[in-house]
C-alpha cells in the first residue's frame, strides 16, 4: 500500500494523506469494477487473471488508459454473464494491473497487483462497464500478545498444510514466515490456501485482522484434519496397491520365466484343475461346498504360503477319494465256487459262508446287510488269500490294512488339521487306494491292536465296524462324514482272546485252525510248489517234488498249523535251483526226501516233540499259541525245605493260579492219591514250563500240572505218549477248554498217541480231521481221577521203555 500514485479520484481528492487510514475511511473513490468469476483477489497478493469477457477487457483497457486502478471484486453467481451490481459482493480488493498478455481472440492474461481492501459504497455506471463509488478499508491492528500467538498458531497450522498438501508450493511457507504483519499474513495464507470462493469472501470481509486469523486458524485445522485423514486413507491405500503390485511383478516375472522354460503357470492351471476335479467328482452336496470353500480360500492366498500347500493336500483327497463310484457284485454262484475252489484247499466252513453269502445277496441285494466276517486262525492258515479270492469271486476291488502295533486313535481317524503334517487315518487312506465305495476291506491282526493314553484305537474300529454309525465315518482329517456302509470288512486275528466283548458281536467268526500234514502236502503240490516254480522262473526245468520229500519238509524243517514255512523252504529249493540253472549246471529233476538235506541243511525241528522217555515229574501238555496248537513239557522237582511253591519258566499269572489249583487239589486228595505220608510243610515244589511258544489259554494247563506234581510226589513216571488238556478245580473236576482243533492238531503233530480231554469238549470233535480222530486216541476226562490212570505209568509197567 505503500504505492499511491493511482490515487487520483476523478472526483478529485489528491490532496489526502494517503498514509492516514482513517482519512481515507470516508473518501470515496470511484473505480472501474472488474468482476470475477470463482476467484477472489487478496491485498497485496499478485493475482493471474483469465479475461474472457468483453466487458472485462473494456474495463482493463480503460483502467489502463488513464493509468487508474480498479476493483476486482467476486460475482456471486458465476454463471451470470453480464452481472449487475446485485450480483456482486460489496468487499473486493483494489488492484492494479501489472501485465497484459493479449491472446489472439481477444482474451486475455493480465497480472494483478493487489492493494487494499475496499468497500463498495454505490454503483456509479454500468454501461459500458460498471464503476462504483468505494471506499478503502486498510488494516487496522495493534500488535498485542495475542496475535502474536495467533500468528505462530497459523504459522504452526499453515507449515503442516503445506507439507501434507502436495499442490502447494514448497517456499509458501517461508513466505508466510516473512509477513510480519497479521492481517498481512492472514491475506497470504488465504490467498494461497485453496478454500472454496464463499469461504475465501468471507476472509476478504473480514476487516479486523485478529478476527480473520481466527477464522483463518479454523479454517486451517480443519482443513489440516483432512488432509490428514485423507493422507491416512492415502498412505493405507498405497501401501495396498505397493504390496499387490509387487505381488503382481513377481508373479508376472514367474510367468515370464517359466515361460521361457517352457512350463505352464502351475497356480492357475492347478487352481483351473482343482476347481474342475471338484466339479467333475462325485461328492455329496455337503462335501463339495466344503470343497469349494476351500478352494476359495486357496484362491486367496499366495501360491508359495505353506497354507497354500495345506489346503492343496486337503483338496486333493477330497478329489481322490471315491465318493460314489461302486463295482457291480457278481453273484454267480458257480463263478463264485469255481474261483474259491481253484485258489484254495479245503477250508470248507469259511468257502460255505462266502458261497451263502453270495446266494443271499443274489436274492435280496438291498435288504441285506453285509456281514463282517473275523477270519481267526494261526499264520499262514490261508485268512488273507482267501479275503483275496472273495474279492476276486465278488469282483471287488480288494484293499487291506493291518491294524498290528496301532496304538493311536489318530491312526485311525486321522489328525485334525490344525496339526502340522497331518494325514487322514488308515481308513480313510486305504479306501483312497480302494477306488470304490464298496471294497473287500481286510483289517488285518485286529487283536494286535495296542491300547494306551492316546485314544482307545479299538472304539474308533468299533465305530468303523458298526453298521449303524459307519454310513457316517468320521475322520479327523477329512472332517466331513464318509460312506463306509457298502464296503465289505473281513477282520483277521490269530486269536480271540485279547478282542473285546464289544467288537467280537459286531462280528461273525470264522475259524482257519491249521491244517493236518495230509491237508499240507495237497496245498503244496497243488498250489505253493507250482506258484514257487513259476515265480522262479523254473518252470520249463521239469522240476518235481516227491511226495516224501514234501513230507519231509513238512515235519522235519516246518512246525506251523499253517503253511507260511512250508512256503518259505519250498522257495529256499526253488533259488537253490534258479541259481544252478542261471550258472548253467544240471539241476535234479526229481526232489526226494533224501536230498532234501542238501538244500535245506539238517532238519530244523527237534524240540516240541514228545520226549524220549517216561518221565517222573514231567507232563505234556497241548496249548494255544499265537502259532496255532503247540505242545509243552511240565516239570515238577520236589526237594526238602519249607513248603514253598516255586514257578518258573512261561508261566502266565493264569498258570500260576493253575498250578495253585492243581496243588490244593493235590494236598487235598493226598490221603486218596496215595500221598499221605508227604509232609508239605517239609518240601519245596518247583514247578517249570521248559520252552516252547507262551500258551494264550492259561487255564488248561490245569490237569497237566497237576499230573506232573502228583506223579514227581508218587514217584511214578508219566506216559510220554499221553498229550492233555483240561482247566482243574479244587475239587478236581476238570473244565472244558477252547481250541480243541489247534491242540489236537499239535498233539497229532507231536506225535502224541493219546490225547485227554474234558468230556464237555466232546461237541467239538465234528472240527477235528478225520485222520486225526483215527491215528490219536481222544481219551474224555470230568475229574482228575479219570486222568491219572491214563496218564501215569501203571506201577508194574514200571520202568518204560527205552
Ligand atoms: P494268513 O493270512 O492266514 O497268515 P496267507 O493267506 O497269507 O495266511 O497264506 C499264506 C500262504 O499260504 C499263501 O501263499 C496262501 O496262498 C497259502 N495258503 C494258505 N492256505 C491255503 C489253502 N487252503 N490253499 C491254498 N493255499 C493256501
Amino acid at each position: 500500500m505503500k504505492t499511491n500514485k493511482h490515487r487520483v479520484s476523478p472526483s478529485g481528492a489528491e490532496d489526502l494523506d494517503w498514509d492516514s487510514a482513517d482519512a481515507l475511511q470516508d473518501v470515496y473513490l470511484e473505480y472501474p469494477i472488474l468482476p470475477l468469476r470463482e476467484v477472489v483477489v487478496f491485498p497485496h497478493m499478485v493475482s493471474p487473471l483469465f479475461i474472457g469477457r468483453e466487458r472485462s477487457m473494456r474495463t482493463i483497457e480503460a483502467a489502463s488508459a488513464l493509468d487508474h486502478p480498479l476493483i476486482a471484486v467476486t460475482q456471486r453467481d458465476f454463471d451470470k454473464e453480464n452481472p449487475t451490481p446485485e450480483d456482486l459482493y460489496a468487499v473486493g480488493t483494489e488492484i492494479t494491473i501489472e501485465r497484459i498478455l493479449h491472446l489472439p481472440d481477444g482474451t486475455a492474461n493480465v497480472l494483478a497487483q493487489g492493494h487494499s481492501r475496499v468497500r463498495i459504497v454505490d454503483f456509479t455506471q454500468t454501461h459500458p462497464y460498471l464503476m462504483a463509488r468505494a471506499t478503502l478499508t486498510p488494516d487496522d491492528f495493534e500488535e498485542t500478545l495475542s496475535t502474536k500467538a495467533l500468528m505462530r498458531a497459523v504459522l504452526a497450522l499453515f507449515e503442516k498444510c503445506v507439507e501434507l498438501n502436495e499442490d502447494l508450493p514448497e517456499d509458501a511457507y517461508i513466505a508466510a514466515l516473512n509477513a510480519d504483519e497479521p492481517g498481512w499474513l492472514a491475506d497470504l495464507v488465504a490467498s494461497i490456501m485453496e478454500f472454496d470462493v464463499e469461504k475465501r469472501q468471507e476472509l476478504l470481509e473480514t476487516f479486523d485482522p485478529t478476527e480473520r486469523l481466527e477464522r483463518l486458524s479454523i479454517l486451517l485445522a480443519s482443513e489440516l484434519d483432512l488432509l490428514e485423514l485423507e493422507n491416512k486413507i492415502h498412505s493405507r491405500v498405497q501401501e495396498e496397491v505397493d504390496k499387490s503390485q509387487r505381488e503382481f511383478f513377481l508373479r508376472e516375472q514367474m510367468r515370464a520365466i517359466q515361460n521361457e522354460l517352457g512350463e505352464t503357470d502351475p497356480t492357475t492351471s492347478d487352481l483351473k484343475d482343482l476347481r474342475a476335479q471338484i466339479a467333475d467328482s462325485a461328492m455329496p452336496d455337503i462335501v463339495r461346498k466344503k470343497a469349494e470353500k476351500e478352494l476359495h480360500r486357496l484362491e486367496g492366498i499366495p501360491p508359495a504360503s505353506p497354507e497354500g500347500g495345506i489346503i492343496r493336500t486337503y483338496l486333493g483327497w477330497l478329489v481322490d477319494l471315491p465318493w460314489a463310484k461302486t463295482t457291480e457284485d457278481n453273484t454267480d454262484i458257480a463263478h463264485a465256487i469255481s474261483i474259491l475252489h481253484a485258489n484254495h484247499f479245503g477250508l470248507r466252513k469259511a468257502k460255505e459262508r462266502i458261497v451263502e453269502h453270495i446266494a443271499v445277496r443274489k436274492l435280496a441285494p438291498e435288504k441285506m446287510r453285509t456281514p463282517i466276517l473275523c477270519f481267526v486262525g494261526p499264520p499262514g492258515t490261508g485268512k488273507t488269500s482267501l479275503g483275496r479270492s472273495i474279492a476276486q469271486a465278488l469282483g471287488r476291488n480288494f484293499v487291506r490294512v493291518s491294524l498290528g502295533g496301532v496304538r493311536d486313535e489318530a491312526e485311525i481317524r486321522g489328525h485334525r488339521r490344525t496339526y502340522i503334517g497331518a494325514l487322514p487315518g488308515r481308513i480313510i487312506q486305504t479306501m483312497r487306494d480302494a477306488g470304490s465305495i464298496n471294497p473287500l476291506f481286510m483289517l488285518d491282526e485286529i487283536d494286535k491292536l495296542a491300547y494306551d493314553f492316546r485314544g482307545d484305537p479299538a472304539s474308533a474300529l468299533l465305530e468303523v465296524l458298526d453298521p449303524e454309525q459307519n454310513n457316517n465315518f468320521a475322520d479327523h482329517y477329512l472332517d466331513v462324514p464318509y460312506d463306509l456302509s457298502k464296503v465289505m470288512f473281513i477282520t483277521t486275528a490269530n486269536t480271540l482272546y485279547p478282542l473285546s466283548p464289544a467288537l467280537l458281536d459286531r462280528m461273525e467268526v470264522i475259524d482257519f485252525p491249521g491244517y493236518i500234514e495230509e491237508e499240507k502236502l495237497q496245498i503244496a503240490k497243488r498250489f505253493l510248489i507250482p506258484r514257487q516254480i513259476e515265480e522262479h522262473g523254473v518252470r520249463d526245468h521239469g522240476i518235481h517234488f516227491s511226495d516224501g520229500a514234501i513230507n519231509k519238509i513238512i515235519r522235519e524243517y516246518t512246525l506251523e498249523a499253517g503253511v507260511r514255512n512250508l512256503e518259505r523252504e519250498i522257495a529256499r529249493i526253488c533259488r537253490k535251483f534258479a541259481r544252478k540253472i542261471a550258472e548253467g549246471k544240471p539241476v535234479p529233476h526229481h526232489t526226494t526226501a533224501s536230498s532234501l538235506g542238501r538244500y535245506l541243511g539238517p532238519s530244523k525241528v527237534t524240540h516240541l516233540v514228545a520226549e524220549d522217555h517216561n518221565e517222573i515229574g514231567v507232563a505234556t501238555g497241548v496249548a494255544v499259541t499265537e502259532s496255532g496248537g503247540d505242545i509243552l513239557s511240565i516239570e515238577v522237582t520236589i526237594m526238602e525245605g519249607k513248603g514253598n511253591l516255586l514257578l518258573t519258566g512261561q508261566l502266565g499269572e493264569i498258570m500260576q493260579e493253575s498250578a495253585q489249583a492243581a496243588l490244593s487239589y493235590t494236598r487235598a486228595r493226598a490221603e486218596k492219591l496215595g500221598i499221605a505220608n508227604v509232609d508239605f510243610d517239609k518240601i519245596d515244589i518247583h514247578i517249570h514250563v521248559p520252552e516252547g511258544a507262551v500258551p494264550k489259554d492259561g487255564p488248561s494247563a490245569g490237569i497237566t500240572i497237576a499230573t506232573a506234581l502228583i506223579s514227581a510226589l508218587l514217584d511214578r513216571p508219566v506216559n510220554r505218549e499221553v498229550g492233555m488238556t483240561g482247566e482243574i478245580t479244587l475239587r478236581g473236576r476238570v473244565l472244558p477248554i477252547g481250541g480243541l482243533r489247534q491242540k489236537a492238531m499239535a498233539a497229532y503233530r507231536a506225535g502224541l498217541k493219546t490225547f485227554l480231554v474234558p468230556t464237555k469238549n466232546r461237541k467239538d470233535m465234528v472240527d477235528i480231521p478225520r485222520k486225526v480222530q483215527r491215528d490219536l486216541k481222544f481219551v474224555f476226562v470230568e475229574r482228575m481221577d479219570d486222568v491219572l490212570p491214563v496218564a501215569l505209568v501203571q506201577a508194574d509197567n514200571h520202568p518204560a521203555t527205552n
